[in-house]
C-alpha cells in the first residue's frame, strides 16, 4: 500500500468502508497465521531505568515510583508459572537497568531454557552488542524493541538519547544478524505524531520485515513531560493522530495487511482503553497474540509505564482462564508450541 492510501485509511470516516478493511485484515490473518492465538507470559523483571523517555512512567526522573528488581529465583518461578499455564513463550521486559548484567541475565536465560524449554523473548531496551550477543548465545530467541516513531525530530523530542546511543532501527538490524526474531512497533497518538508519520511507521514495519509488531494507544502518564503537556504537538488540528481505540484498530488492520506473516499482539494498552472487548476486537482485526502477565502480584503495580494498566491485580491463574475464555468465545483456538514466525509464500 502506498503512503497516501494508508493515510486515507487512517482518516477514513465511512464505517462501512472501515468494516471492509477489518474483514480484509481478519481474512489475511486467518490465511497466513491461522486461527491460533499464541500466549506469551510477560515477566516485568525490573522497573529501574536510566533513561528519560518523555512518555514512560518508568523514566529515571520519576522519583515518586518505588523501584524493584526481581531475583533470579522469582524470575525462574514466573517462567514455571508460564509453563504451567500452557504458554509457549516467556517475555522478560524491563526498564533500561544496567544493574542487570549480561552474565546475570544469561544465567537466567540458560536456566529457563533448560528447565522449561519455552521460547525466550527479551525486551530490555538499547543494550550493547556484547550484551545482546551473550543473551543470544545463552539461548534467547527473540527481542522486542519498538522504534516508537520513524520521524527523527519527534524521536529526539520524546526519546532523549545520549552520545553514542544506538539508533533503534539500526539495532533491530543488528539483532536480526545475531539470529534473533525481531519485534518493533510504535505508540498510537503521541503528541506530534502525524497521520503521514504513522503511515510511514506502518510501511517501515514491512520494509524491516519484522517478525513481531506491537502497536497500542499512547496513554498519558502524569509523571512524564508528555503527560504534563510540557511537550506539545505543533501539528495542525486535523494532522495530529488521535490516541483513540478506533485508531488502534485501523493501525492493527493495516499492519496485518502490510505484514501478513507477522506475530501481532492485541496489547495490554488496548485492553486498558477497552477492558470489556478491546482484546477480542484486536484479535478480530488483525492480531494473533496475547501477552498475559505472569509477574508476581506484589510487583505489578510498580511497572507503571502508563496509569490504569489492565489486569494489575489479576493472579496469573485468573488471567490464563480469562484469556482462554475470551479466545474460545470468538471461535479461535489457543496456540500450542513456541508460536514463532511462520514464513509462508503468498498463496495465489
Ligand atoms: N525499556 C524497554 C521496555 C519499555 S516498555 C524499551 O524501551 O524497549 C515497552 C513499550 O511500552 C515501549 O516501547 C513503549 O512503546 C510502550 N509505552 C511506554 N510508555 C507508554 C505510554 N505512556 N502509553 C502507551 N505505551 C507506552
Amino acid at each position: 500500500m502506498h503512503l497516501d492510501e494508508i493515510v486515507s485509511w487512517l482518516k477514513e470516516t465511512d464505517t462501512g468502508r472501515l468494516d471492509a478493511l477489518y474483514s480484509e485484515a481478519n481474512e489475511t490473518r486467518r490465511r497466513f497465521v491461522g486461527d491460533a492465538v499464541h500466549l506469551r507470559g510477560l515477566i516485568e523483571i525490573s522497573n529501574h531505568c536510566s533513561r528519560g523517555c518523555a512518555y514512560c512512567g518508568l523514566r529515571a526522573g520519576n522519583r515518586a515510583l518505588e523501584r524493584y528488581r526481581m531475583t533470579r529465583e522469582e524470575i525462574v518461578d514466573s517462567a514455571r508459572v508460564a509453563l504451567a499455564s500452557g504458554y509457549g513463550t516467556v517475555v522478560m521486559q524491563a526498564g533500561e537497568d544496567h544493574a542487570i548484567t549480561a552474565e546475570w541475565l544469561a544465567g537466567i536465560i540458560r536456566e529457563i531454557k533448560r528447565e522449561t524449554g519455552l521460547a525466550v523473548t527479551l525486551s530490555m531496551g538499547e543494550r550493547s552488542e556484547a550484551d545482546l550477543a551473550a543473551w543470544r548465545q545463552a539461548g534467547a530467541d527473540r527481542y522486542l524493541l519498538r522504534f516508537e516513531t520513524t520521524d527523527p525530530a519527534l524521536y529526539r523530542k520524546i526519546h532523549p538519547t545520549f552520545p553514542g546511543a544506538p539508533d533503534r532501527i539500526a539495532l533491530l538490524g543488528t539483532l536480526r544478524r545475531m539470529g534473533y526474531e525481531i519485534g518493533g512497533g510504535v505508540m498510537i497518538g503521541i503528541p506530534g505524531q502525524s497521520y503521514r508519520t504513522l503511515a510511514q511507521d506502518i510501511r517501515t514495519f514491512r520494509s524491516l520485515d519484522l517478525d513481531m509488531i506491537g502497536v497500542g494507544p499512547y496513554i498519558p502518564h502524569p509523571a512524564t513531560p508528555l503527560g504534563q503537556g510540557l511537550i506539545r504537538s505543533d501539528l495542525p488540528e486535523g494532522e495530529q493522530v488521535r490516541a483513540t481505540e478506533d485508531m488502534c484498530y485501523r493501525v492493527l488492520a493495516l499492519t496485518r495487511i502490510m505484514c501478513p506473516q507477522a506475530n501481532i499482539p492485541a496489547t495490554t494498552a488496548l485492553a486498558t482503553v477497552n477492558g470489556r472487548s478491546g482484546r477480542e476486537l484486536g484479535l478480530q482485526r488483525g492480531a494473533n497474540v496475547i501477552m498475559p502477565n505472569v509477574t508476581p502480584l506484589k510487583y505489578r503495580r510498580y511497572y507503571e509505564i502508563y496509569p490504569g494498566k489492565a489486569c494489575v491485580n489479576e493472579p496469573a491463574k485468573h488471567c490464563s482462564n480469562c484469556i482462554r475464555g475470551r479466545i474460545h468465545a470468538i471461535g479461535r483456538a489457543v496456540g500450542t508450541g513456541a508460536g514463532g514466525r511462520i514464513r509462508k509464500a503468498v498463496p495465489a
